[in-house]
């Protein structure tokens, strides 16, 4: 006879995780891997109990940015203990991996990866499962629309044109799949010279709030292009584990996204 497997009968959910977020991009190199670590760690200052699964299975950015990486212990060879860092709970395949080691799989070895990922990790409660996507419209994005029960997805874009089109491809692919966008969020912003004061766009202006409003979907605010988040990032202390202006961004963020 047929024997159900977990996979069918719809979207999985993770036991003791209340709610799953995508964080998506149309093009890679938007800030989505920044965003997802800010932002898990701006939930996790507000005490919520945050995991953040770094499912970008090409290019893993988190080890880095959360500055975090060691083998994850499994004590029974199945169960995989994830990591800790700045209250955030972690898991990336870049923790398997040496730093520069490319992974050079096929489609079903991802899968199988990403599966593993989500189901094997002994993620424990949760309030929220921020997962930081690969950029563009692939098998990855696919198959976890598919097969997560997610709350929703978060699309990162750049105000210029090359961006915004990609993004909306990212959209398009949520609308069709049927996963809800809880919003768009522009980063790499306003430019403000920290010699002069002097506001620059450098990437442009207002576009990602005119297309949300376009389409009908929340616009979820702005980050700045600023140094220091990218200093932040690449020491693996995100910008959101201490003050300022852009903290304060993610800090509205995050309690927009869990009110
Ligand atoms: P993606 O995940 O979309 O590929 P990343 O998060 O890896 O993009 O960001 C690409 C680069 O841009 C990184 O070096 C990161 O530190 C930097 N970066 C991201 N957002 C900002 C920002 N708001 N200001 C300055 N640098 C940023």
């Amino acid at each position: 006879g047929q024997h159900p497997t977990p996979q069918q009968g719809g979207p999985q959910r993770l036991a003791g995780v209340d709610r799953i977020v995508a964080i998506a991009s149309g093009k890679g190199g938007v800030g989505k891997s920044t965003v997802s670590s800010n932002l898990a760690v701006a939930l996790a200052r507000q005490g919520r109990r945050v995991g953040l699964l770094d499912a970008d299975i090409y290019g893993p950015s988190q080890p880095r940015m959360m500055g975090v990486n060691k083998r994850p212990a499994s004590p029974d060879g199945k169960t995989i203990i994830p990591l800790q860092a700045h209250g955030v709970t972690v898991m990336s395949i870049g923790f398997m991996l040496k730093e520069d080691e490319a992974v050079i799989w096929r489609g079903p070895m991802i899968m199988g990866a990403l599966q593993q990922l989500l189901t094997q990790v002994d993620w424990g409660p949760l309030d929220i499962l921020l997962i930081d996507l690969p950029p563009g419209t692939g098998d990855i994005q696919l198959t976890l629309c598919q097969r997560t029960a997610l709350t929703g997805a978060i699309v990162v874009s750049t105000p210029q044109d090359v961006a915004l089109l990609d993004a909306r491809k990212a959209l398009d692919m949520f609308m069709k799949l049927k996963t809800p966008v809880l919003g768009l969020l522009e980063n790499m912003s306003t430019y403000v010279c920290p010699n002069c004061g002097h506001e620059a766009h450098i990437f442009g202006h207002g576009g990602v709030a005119a297309e949300a409003a376009q389409l009908g979907l929340p616009f979820l605010g702005e980050i700045p292009l600023d140094l220091s988040v990218r200093l932040a990032g690449d020491a693996g202390t995100p910008i959101a584990a201490g003050e300022g202006p852009v903290a304060e961004a993610y800090a509205r963020l995050a309690q927009r996204l869990i009110a």
